[in-house]
């Protein structure tokens, strides 16, 4: 048993990896405590992670290291939305060829390449598959080389656990931050629950969302 205030065991680092965080494959000198519920398909674990990762992950842990993953990803995806539309919208060779040509604009084309290059990186990063002490983690989605995490609920499809939380959050007017902390107590298989406690809560203030969350993990505890 590790002790109380140490870290859980540091998941194996592939050699052309360290140093990396395993979310966006940046360079990175943090780390992840992911801490197993009741739920968790995994062990308690650590992974290296940058610090804008490991931000986004504390906020959205969820039911497993894979969804946390997802999350973060989505997250990024969000905020670098703006970086990574420049691929969408102009070739790198638009961009060297276009007018921008006195100094200020020569230099927004050339950081906004970069900047779309290393979002675009990041975004793809694949990290590795999980294991510890070269025992392979055997709920590993990824290990079976799957691109996403299917999670369907009341006959709905969806590519992963964040984006099912997302649409009903948007679709019932749900607090999502809530909801995904909600699921992330309870797990994926009691994801109705987890609405249904989000919907009869709606609108409670923050102190009382955090005291409905307590008392669950109250519960879990037992
Ligand atoms: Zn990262």
């Amino acid at each position: 048993m590790p002790e109380a205030n140490q870290p859980p065991t540091l998941v194996d680092i592939p050699f052309d990896k360290r140093h990396l965080c395993w979310f966006c494959e940046e360079p990175c000198n943090l780390h992840l405590s992911y801490w197993r519920m009741p739920h968790t398909p995994h062990p308690s674990l650590s992974v290296p992670a940058c610090s804008e990762c490991l931000k986004i992950a504390k906020q959205q842990l969820l039911t497993s290291i894979w969804d946390c993953r997802e999350a973060v990803k989505d997250q990024l995806m969000a905020r670098y939305q703006k970086d990574l539309a420049i691929g969408v919208n102009w070739t790198e060779q638009e961009l060297q060829e276009s007018e921008f040509d006195c100094k200020i604009f020569g230099g927004f084309k050339k950081s906004a390449w970069m900047m779309y290059q290393i979002a675009k990186q990041r975004m793809n990063a694949k990290g590795w598959p999980l294991s510890i002490d070269g025992v392979v983690l055997e709920n590993d989605p990824f290990q079976f080389g799957k691109a996403s995490l299917d999670f369907e609920f009341d006959g709905l499809q969806f590519t992963h656990l964040t984006q099912a939380i997302k649409h009903y959050s948007d679709a019932m007017a749900l607090d999502n931050g809530f909801l995904t902390q909600l699921v992330t107590l309870l797990g994926k298989d009691n994801f109705g629950h987890a609405i249904k406690l989000a919907r009869l809560n709606n609108g409670v203030t923050k102190t009382m969302q955090q005291k409905i969350l307590a008392e669950l993990m109250e519960d879990l505890d037992q």
